[in-house]
């Protein structure tokens, strides 16, 4: 049942990584909290459609294709056959065993949790729908919409079809298609595009700006650019989608620009990843004070509140990066600021990891904004090609990254790509995090022979002291 006559202290509005984590946090503190949210069990965009399903198919593809590649080192496997059904039985196991974990959580913490749709009816006061039609009514003293983001679609090539995927399908995995379009260039596309090759699909990409992953940098994206280039049938630049038309075995595809090919293409299916869009409409925002930017994301301010004194807002819904993590550190402050702590979100460090394979991975400043911004920084590089761990494991096409202030070495933003980066960040985060200089990264004793001695040895080539690698000293 929905309450109809309760109050809550804090309604939270959506069970992703934001709202969870925020009314997780809010009951640890001792506070009243009630989640709201369509599904069974918390979970979000992020469990159920996102991070973890994705990460999921990639690890699958990473065995994959390291088993290819043994091949080199004298081990030669058969070519594998994919059982489909499998495969996906195998990823709504550990969405199923994650989701129902959180659900457990819920309960052992006392959160309320409420089964439904929520839409504001004033500043104080929801309206919650249950999936059988029911409505109540739930009071509160504060509310925290983490309602998150959906698929962007480009309406001039949203063709009613089943063979155009948006991200949510493309999970699915309904079969592996023989060829697969994939429209965008953002991680997203390059992660689902990843899973398919390696399952044997020809996958081309096209993406309208110069680059891969625009805005990443450039040094990064050349590494992972060579590999997807023999992993990927084509991979179109500076090149638009024009128009699609359903045929009976697959779409129709024509595009523009320098790397389109002439006329119309077939594919069996179509990939849109073209970004995301927050999900600020349809929650009765009318009917507060909280007010709506131009992309669509809601304005908050440090403390995350919105410009309704009551009402809080986190995660995707409150704007860019959408992370999942950024989401669940916005929530614990939201409920921090409402609980009369002090509490600004003010990270120095939000890392970003693209779950191809090599892994890209950065936080902190990057060479892009410091260029934008006019920052002077230093730059030192570790190649892993000098990196025993990576020799070791075949995979010496790493960069480690770290861009430095100059007056007082303090690293202000690392980069790096290679297998594992996504677990390699953490490190930089706390250094940017915690003003680390060159010398306190130097006089870290790393473990040997990993992959983290980059970066001690990045650190040591700011000095034109890095053990395995010369690099004359700065002037
Ligand atoms: P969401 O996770 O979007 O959750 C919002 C919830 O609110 C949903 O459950 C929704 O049903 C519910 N809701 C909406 N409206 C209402 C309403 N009116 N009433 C009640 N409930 C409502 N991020 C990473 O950090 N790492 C990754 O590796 C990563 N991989 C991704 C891969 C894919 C394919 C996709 C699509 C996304 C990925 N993301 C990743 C992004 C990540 O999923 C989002 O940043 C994150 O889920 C945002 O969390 P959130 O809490 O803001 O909202």
């Amino acid at each position: 049942m929905v309450p109809t006559t309760n109050r809550t202290k804090i309604a939270v509005i959506g069970g992703g990584p934001g709202g969870y984590a925020a009314a997780f946090y809010a009951a640890d503190i001792g506070l009243d909290v009630t989640l709201i949210d369509p599904e069974t069990n918390p979970g979000g965009v992020c469990l159920y459609r996102g991070c973890i399903p994705s990460k999921a198919y990639l690890h699958v593809a990473k065995v994959v294709s390291e088993a290819r590649e043994a091949s080199h080192w004298g081990v030669n496997f058969a070519e594998p056959h994919f059982d489909i059904d499998k495969l996906r039985a195998w990823k709504d196991d550990v969405v199923g065993k994650l989701t129902g974990g959180l659900g457990q959580l819920t309960k052992q913490r006392g959160v309320n949790y409420v089964k439904g749709v929520a839409r504001f009816v004033n500043s104080n006061m929801l309206e919650v729908k249950r999936p059988n039609g029911d409505t109540g009514t739930l009071g509160f003293e504060h509310a925290i919409i983490a309602t998150g983001s959906d698929p962007a679609m480009i309406p001039s090539l949203a063709v009613d079809s089943p063979n155009l995927l948006d991200s949510t399908t493309a999970l699915d995995l309904p079969e592996i298609p023989r060829s697969l379009l994939v429209i965008g260039g953002g991680y997203i596309g390059l992660e689902l595009g990843t899973v398919y090759a390696t399952l044997g699909t020809k996958v081309t990409v096209v993406e309208m700006t110069s680059g891969l992953l625009p805005g990443v940098d450039r040094d990064l994206v050349a590494v992972l650019k060579k590999r997807l280039d023999a992993l990927f049938e084509n991979i179109y630049l500076n090149t638009t989608v024009k128009g699609i038309k359903p045929q009976k075995n697959g779409l129709k595809v024509a595009m523009e620009g320098e790397g389109a090919p002439g006329g119309e293409k077939l594919f069996d299916k179509v990939l849109m990843s073209v970004g995301r869009k927050p999900r600020s409409k349809e929650i009765g925002l009318e009917n507060t004070q909280v007010k709506v930017g131009e992309r669509g994301f809601i304005a908050v301010d440090t403390e995350r509140r919105t410009s309704d004194p009551n009402i809080f807002a986190i995660g995707d819904v409150a704007g860019e990066p959408m992370l999942a993590h950024k989401a669940s550190h916005e929530g614990r402050v939201a409920v921090d600021v409402i609980a009369g702590k002090s509490a600004i979100f003010e990270p120095k460090a939000i890392p970003a990891v693209v779950f191809t394979d090599p892994e890209i991975a950065w936080c902190g400043l990057t060479q892009n904004e410091a260029k934008a911004k006019g920052i002077e920084v230093n730059i030192a590089k570790f190649p892993w090609g000098a990196s025993g761990r990576a020799a070791s494991l075949g995979r010496a096409e790493g960069l480690t990254k770290l861009l430095f202030e100059p007056e007082t070495d303090r690293i202000l933003g690392v980069g790096i790509v290679g297998s594992g980066a996504g677990e390699m960040i953490a490190e930089g985060v706390l250094a940017v995090e915690m003003a680390a200089n060159a010398h306190d990264i130097s006089l870290s004793i790393h473990p040997h022979p990993t992959l983290s001695e980059t970066f001690m040895e990045a650190a040591d080539a700011l000095f034109g002291s890095a053990t395995h690698y010369y690099r004359p000293k700065r002037k």
